[in-house]
């Protein structure tokens, strides 16, 4: 099918588009990399009257340090995100996760910006964007505003973005010294979207202590999620395999997947403990 009729605009300043997107009595989209709007828009499940194409927006490009931050534009696509040198060095968990996304044709125009905004369950950079603490910069007509990433997400494909706001950014922080990553997928092809994530981050003591930690998963739910309680088992061990069966409990107890096509409750929760129980041996095996 082909997407009902609509305007097109592709304006080339951040001031424009948020003009453009603040437009009363309209509604409007605006257009990353496409690749899960466009496909909507054929399907006719989305049907906006305007589309402001953001891809002449310098503003929303690059990848800059910044003190104690990456800030990674919106529009940076996910096979940058996979490849730039200061993402792979300071933010190896968000390169590593970018690689498990669809192909490489859809990699080479989906976004970082598109990707959260789209708010899939399963999206690898929204579940690695969790584990790393990011907060997400948003701008509108009425200004710039900072919101942590775990408030951005708002169930199955809906975040807590006004209609009139962008994401113009993602804020990383590095300041946490070394902190080694694991991170597990479930997919039924390669390439799919995956059915479970896990991701999961430590910061390590001198002696091997871990000190701090995250748990990150994705497919659990209506929308990525820290599993606060199972990042709690993990602090203070050496990631012994005591510790590891005691995050992985907690995450057991805490999450209750919904049952689908793809798989009965029982394998959800079992597919979550295991990929968990994964990720938090690939962060140990690395510190
Ligand atoms: C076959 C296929 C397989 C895929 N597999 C995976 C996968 O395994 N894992 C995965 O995570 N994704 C997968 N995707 C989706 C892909 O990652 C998309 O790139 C991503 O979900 C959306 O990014 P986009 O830049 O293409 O956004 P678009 O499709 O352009 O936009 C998506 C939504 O976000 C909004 N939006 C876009 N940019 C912004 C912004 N800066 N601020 C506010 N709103 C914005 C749009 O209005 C729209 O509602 C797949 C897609 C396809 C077609």
């Amino acid at each position: 099918m082909k997407p009902a009729p609509f305007r097109y605009e592709r304006p080339s300043s951040l001031q424009d588009a948020l003009a453009l997107l603040a437009e009363q009595g309209v509604e409007t989209k605006a257009l990353a990399g496409g690749q899960s709007l466009v496909p909507l828009m054929n399907l006719r499940l989305a049907r906006p009257d305007v589309i402001v194409d953001l891809n002449q927006i310098s503003e929303l490009s690059g990848v800059e340090r910044a003190g104690d931050q990456v800030r990674l534009g919106a529009l940076i696509r996910h096979e940058m995100t996979m490849s730039d040198p200061t993402v792979r060095q300071l933010l190896p968990l968000l390169a590593h996760a970018a690689a498990h996304i669809g192909h490489r044709a859809i990699r080479t125009r989906g976004t970082l910006g598109g990707s959260l905004a789209h708010a899939d369950p399963s999206a690898e950079l929204a579940v690695a964007s969790l584990a790393l603490g990011a907060e997400v910069e948003v701008a509108s007509t009425r200004g710039v505003r900072l919101v942590p990433i775990g408030e951005l997400f708002d169930g199955p494909l809906s975040t807590t973005l006004a209609e009139d706001e962008l994401i113009v950014a993602v804020r990383y922080r590095v300041d946490q010294g070394r902190r080694p990553f694991g991170f597990a997928e479930l997919a039924r092809r390669q390439g799919d979207f995956a059915l479970t994530i896990a991701a999961v981050t430590v910061a390590v003591d001198e002696d091997g202590g871990c000190r701090a930690a995250t748990v990150a998963l994705g497919g659990v739910g209506g929308s990525p999620r820290l599993i606060g309680p199972a990042a709690r088992a993990l602090i203070g061990t050496r990631l012994e395999p005591t510790a590891i069966d005691l995050a992985v409990a907690a995450v057991e107890h805490t999450i209750r997947p919904v049952a689908d096509l793809h798989g009965t409750l029982a394998y959800r929760m079992a597919m979550a403990a295991l990929l968990t129980r994964q990720a938090i041996a690939m962060a140990g095996g690395a510190r």
